[in-house]
């Protein structure tokens, strides 16, 4: 959704979105039901889910020895192996909806390196163009909106 702004093989060298650490897990994905039995049927039979209100996050192993946790579905050499059928929450990474003094709002991740180098203005620009679907898909599945964090960068307030 946000190829506007982001090429496919900046995303490729990447993949920093795609693992996480203990610090930053409550980022994983949040995936409805429909989705989780997609993945199940279609992608890892065994895969176990955790509830997140009603919905789902994917199991993920700590590796060893590291405080890492690689997305389940994170083919390594392929990428995701979801292809265009991904959680709404990866298909606007770095952006996120989150709840902030009582508002919804769409803000920017600081950890994707691509996005917060670009023009604030034309990053502001494309969270507007998104943010009725955004708000309408946070809407059907409130799961998706996080709590705001400190260093995200708010760039539209819901009215
Ligand atoms: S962190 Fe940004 S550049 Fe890296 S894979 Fe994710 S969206 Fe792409
Ligand atoms: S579902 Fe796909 S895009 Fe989302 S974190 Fe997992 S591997 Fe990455």
């Amino acid at each position: 959704m946000l190829t506007e702004i982001l090429s496919r093989e900046e995303c490729a060298k990447c993949r920093i979105c795609c693992c996480f650490d203990s610090y930053d897990i409550w980022e994983a994905p949040v995936v409805s039901k429909e989705l989780a039995d997609v993945i199940v049927k279609e992608h890892k039979p065994d895969l176990e889910f955790v509830p997140k209100g009603d919905s789902f996050v994917m199991k993920m192993d700590r590796e060893e020895n590291e405080d890492l946790y690689y997305c389940s579905v994170l083919d390594h050499s392929k990428g995701c192996l979801l292809g265009t059928g991904k959680p709404f929450d990866c298909s606007i990474w770095p952006l996120r909806v989150m709840r902030f003094e009582g508002k919804r709002v769409i803000a920017l991740s600081p950890v994707c390196p691509v996005v917060i180098k670009k023009p604030v203005s034309e990053v502001v620009a494309l969270a507007k163009k998104l943010q009725d679907k955004i708000f309408s898909e946070a809407d059907k599945n409130p799961d998706l909106v996080k709590n705001y964090e400190v260093g995200y960068v708010i760039l539209v307030v819901e009215d």
